[in-house]
């Protein structure tokens, strides 16, 4: 299809009829017609004797790209009624010939394409996006959650910014972002619907204020921006790819903001002492508790040979963000999605909540169906609620951490549901029939993969906030 409108374009800039070309090469004017119209595909010598004819070399006219913005829309209507979209819509096709006006080709080949998008957009259902989502935590579980090329690069990318351990600071971020072609903006008015903007021509990423409270997330949003360029990211094209962009972004700056060269040593002889604790790694390298046990799944089993759990989990007891490589059983839907399942009662994820004290790290021994675990909780309060976040190792590992001396211990059988979740027999008997509760609507854990170029992002917003910010 390209080499006939390659061929068309070359004869209409010679000015030649295709009598007149079919004289020069000895050709039928319908077997060129049909060849410019990619129904034909023409001999090697016709073809080298068509090129002489109009003054090109072979190579000019075997050129994949299509020879002018008209030719380029005609190939795409052609391809597009090719494909099995169409096909499956039972219309009749139009021929891009000639005769089509430009406005007409033009608004026929945007329609293929937003028909193309959006069938695309419909993979992208919460049970798919769950099911995306649930592929990538098995496949992180598979590894201990450990990627020695992102370790590597962070590595690399902080030590040459001038960072010599501790915490990474704001500067030494802004110094990493310089080496790269960036300079880093702080602006009151981001699209709501974007946490950074990158704008690639000027060499510019867009945070929010800096005085917003709890501002050490914005060295972590600086770096996801960054990752995103480092790491060489494309415009996703499905959910489990915008889902796969965002761990490695996310795991990039976890490791920038906490390198492994400093980590390792440093938990090493914490765990040497038996006085490990997410708290001290936390503070030595100022980010949030979430944060540090976060990097803790990174080096724990791969570093220092334990394994272990993560969760968030939410005050009314359903799991925000979840991993396990110690065997502990993740309360799961069919799909084998955690997010959004309601953890057991009896764990230190929720019996946590119920203390006085909350300042420091709550510690309990849980014996489940799967063995007995040591857990570690924090609970905090966010803009979304209260949260817990908890460390857990098994039984055999509790020797190396502080609080391992706790007394608390419960014991979980679900998903028994004679374990926490059914009600007692007596209650049960004197309220069923009696209660009437309205339910709180859940917020969607994965929406669906919304509109626009980029996942949950209004672009048109974007582009608005870029063109007034751009220099
Ligand atoms: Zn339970």
């Amino acid at each position: 299809m390209t080499l006939g409108r390659r061929v068309r374009h070359a004869r209409a800039t010679a000015g030649l009829t295709l009598d007149r070309l079919g004289e020069q090469v000895d050709a039928a004017p319908s077997l060129l017609s049909l060849i410019e119209n990619g129904r034909r595909e023409p001999k090697l010598s016709l073809l080298r004797s068509i090129a002489a004819a109009l003054g090109l070399s072979l190579n000019e006219l075997l050129d994949p790209e299509p020879p002018s913005r008209r030719a380029a829309l005609e190939i795409a209507l052609d391809r597009a009624q090719r494909g099995p979209l169409f096909a499956g819509l039972g219309l009749p096709a139009v021929k891009p010939s000639q005769k089509l006006a430009t406005p007409v080709l033009e608004q026929l080949v945007g329609l293929h394409d937003e028909l193309a998008r959006r069938a695309e957009e419909a993979i992208a259902t919460p049970e798919e996006a769950r099911r995306a989502n649930t592929e990538l935590r098995l496949e992180r579980q598979a590894r201990d959650n450990y990627f020695p090329q992102f370790e590597q690069l962070a590595e690399e990318l902080v030590r040459g910014a001038g960072y010599a351990g501790g915490a990474l600071t704001h500067r030494t971020v802004a110094v990493l972002a310089e080496r790269l072609g960036f300079t880093i903006l702080h602006v009151n008015d981001l699209p709501r619907s974007a946490r950074t903007v990158t704008d690639l021509r000027n060499g510019r990423i867009y945070l929010p204020p800096a005085s917003v409270p709890g501002g050490h997330g914005l060295r972590s949003l600086a770096l996801q921006a960054i990752a995103h360029r480092v790491l060489e990211h494309e415009r996703p094209r499905s959910y489990a790819e915008f889902l796969r962009q965002r761990v490695e972004i996310t795991y990039f700056a976890a490791a920038c903001l906490v390198p492994q060269s400093e980590a390792v040593p440093f938990l090493e002889e914490r765990k040497r002492e038996k006085d490990l604790a997410v708290e001290d790694f936390r503070d030595a390298f100022g980010v949030t508790h979430e944060a540090a046990a976060m990097r803790l799944t990174n080096l724990a089993t791969v570093k220092l040979g334990i394994p272990l759990h993560f969760l968030r989990v939410g005050d009314d007891g359903a799991l925000f963000r979840g991993y396990e490589n110690d065997g502990l059983r993740l309360p799961q839907d069919p799909t084998g999605a955690i997010e959004g399942q309601l953890v057991c009662r009896r764990w230190a994820a929720r019996e946590a909540f119920d203390r006085r004290d909350v300042a420091t790290e709550y510690y309990q021994y849980t014996d489940t169906p799967t063995g007995t675990y040591w857990c570690s909780t924090q609970t905090g309060s966010g803009g979304t609620g209260s949260f817990s976040i908890t460390v857990g190792v098994p039984y055999a590992h509790a020797k190396w951490f502080r609080g391992r001396d706790t007394r608390v211990r419960r014991t979980s059988t679900c998903p028994d549901p004679a374990c926490c979740s059914r009600p007692a027999p007596e209650l049960a008997e004197r309220w069923s029939g009696a209660a009437w509760p309205s339910a709180r609507m859940h917020q969607q854990v994965l929406a669906a993969l919304p509109r626009g170029a980029f996942p949950g992002v209004d672009d048109a917003e974007v582009y608005a906030f870029l063109e007034r910010h751009a220099p």
